[in-house]
């Protein structure tokens, strides 16, 4: 029997039910979309209340049907139903201005387990975090962290360097080497890798990822340590590329074999930022990094290693954990802390305070309930990345708004604005009205 299969849902209801939750899904990661531009649309947070409620209702009335289903429906019944909840609870939280659970419950509840903030600080307990273990890994790693070859050199296209040209070269046959070494782990294990595409790219926050519509890894070349050993030479390590492929190549290989399940189950570009099933495919692809971690101690010998380096290998997915940690609970921290700052039951004064005026003017309460949303930017930078923009065209778009009235098209509009770098806009409009065009006529 072949490991690849195909699952259908039998059920009439649980298959529309299934198609609702992609709906909804896809509201939802709507609102994530704009929450991560900065923005919140009313209008979309109202359609999402109303997909959840029907959702919502079409589960109940089922459950109340008392069917008969198969395991394979049972399940997916299941699963519709905690992705509803999740989203539910994301919605009441930020966005349903009769809800006040406070963070700690809405956090907890959303992870599906009472106590999952307090076991989340607990994990930073110096007895429970992995203080040895990184300890361990930084000893291990200290010779290539301090004589790092700086990698936006290596990828300087204009670099004449000889040294450098020869690195790069080096780099890419360890690229490929490492993408066999995958590509067979995986092949090996039963997986077709042959629809996936894998490139090498140097962005500068180092971030790996799956493109999931060109189905092409992009693997960073940090993940490629150069670095001068103790001899004097330059050596290239790729421990850190071959996990990080490893977890890469388990999320390509997710995609094209979630596919072969119903619509709900299916990973899609359009509500890949939903926590729910983010939060398992990402599981999914640190577990296989559990198993490349094995595979590279098996392979010691054909690929060379040390004892040291698989040591390495063994402790980086532990370690990878534990470095976002420290970040995450801050966050926690964070959020309950403003939260309680800011609940308007409390002090008087407080009702001063910008986020929740921002609430009241905007009627967004998400602003109030997510205390780093708009995060507060130096003077010259909001100037610049937003209020230029704004500004820009409330006093632009009526100069172009009076031109169409009178009947000018795009190729008149256009060059008019372009006359002149103006910074009186009311200047700016008389130029175009009093000079430019009825010379542009007069000329015609
Ligand atoms: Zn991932």
């Amino acid at each position: 029997m072949s490991t690849i299969q195909n699952w259908q849902i039998e059920d009439a209801k649980v298959k529309a039910l299934d198609d609702l939750r992609v709906e909804l899904n896809i509201l939802a990661s709507r609102e994530q979309t704009q929450a991560i531009s900065g923005y919140v649309s009313l209008t979309t947070i109202g359609k999402l209340g109303k997909k959840i409620k029907e959702t919502r209702r079409q589960i109940n009335s089922y459950s109340q049907g008392g069917r008969k289903l198969n395991l394979f429906d049972k399940l997916v019944f299941r699963d519709i139903k905690r992705n509803v909840e999740v989203i539910n609870i994301y919605y009441d939280y930020f966005h349903n201005p009769k809800n006040e659970m406070n963070f700690v419950s809405f956090f907890s509840n959303l992870m599906g387990n009472k106590s999952a903030y307090y076991d989340y600080l607990q994990m930073m307990n110096p007895d429970n975090y992995p203080h040895e273990e990184l300890d361990r890994r930084n000893e291990l790693s200290n010779i290539i962290f301090n004589n790092e070859v700086d990698n936006t050199m290596i990828f300087n296209p204009l670099s004449s360097n000889e040294t450098l040209k020869e690195i790069k070269k080096s780099l890419m046959e360890k690229f490929s080497e490492n993408k066999s070494f995958i590509e067979s782990f995986y092949k090996y294990n039963g997986l077709d890798v042959s629809k996936v595409h894998v490139d090498i790219s140097s962005t500068e926050d180092g971030r790996d990822f799956f493109e999931n519509i060109l189905r092409t890894i992009a693997l960073n070349s940090e993940d490629f340590f150069c670095y001068k050993d103790k001899e004097g030479k330059i050596k290239i390590d790729d421990l850190c590329a071959k996990i990080a492929l490893t977890h890469e190549y388990a999320h390509a290989i997710h995609f094209n074999l979630s596919q072969n399940m119903p619509n709900g189950l299916r990973t899609k570009s359009e509500d890949n930022l939903l926590y729910n099933q983010r939060i398992l495919e990402e599981g999914i692809s640190q577990s296989s990094e559990l198993f490349m971690q094995d595979h590279i101690a098996e392979k010691q010998q054909a690929l060379g290693l040390s004892n040291e380096e698989v040591e390495r290998a063994s402790l980086d997915n532990k370690c990878v954990l534990a470095r976002l940690l420290p970040n995450l609970v801050w966050n926690l921290l964070q959020h309950r802390e403003l939260e309680e700052e800011l609940n308007p039951k409390i002090p008087k004064q407080f009702k001063k305070l910008t986020r929740v005026v921002f609430e009241e003017i905007s009627g967004m309460k998400r602003l109030r309930k997510d205390p780093f949303f708009l995060d507060i930017l130096p003077f010259f930078e909001f100037v610049d990345s937003s209020l230029v923009y704004i500004e820009g065209s409330r006093r632009i778009y009526p100069v172009v708004k009076k031109m169409k009235s009178q009947g000018y098209g795009t190729n008149t509009i256009l060059p008019a604005l372009f006359h002149g770098c103006w910074s009186d806009v009311k200047a700016q409009e008389k130029f175009i009205f009093d000079l430019y065009l009825p010379r542009l006529k007069s000329e015609n």
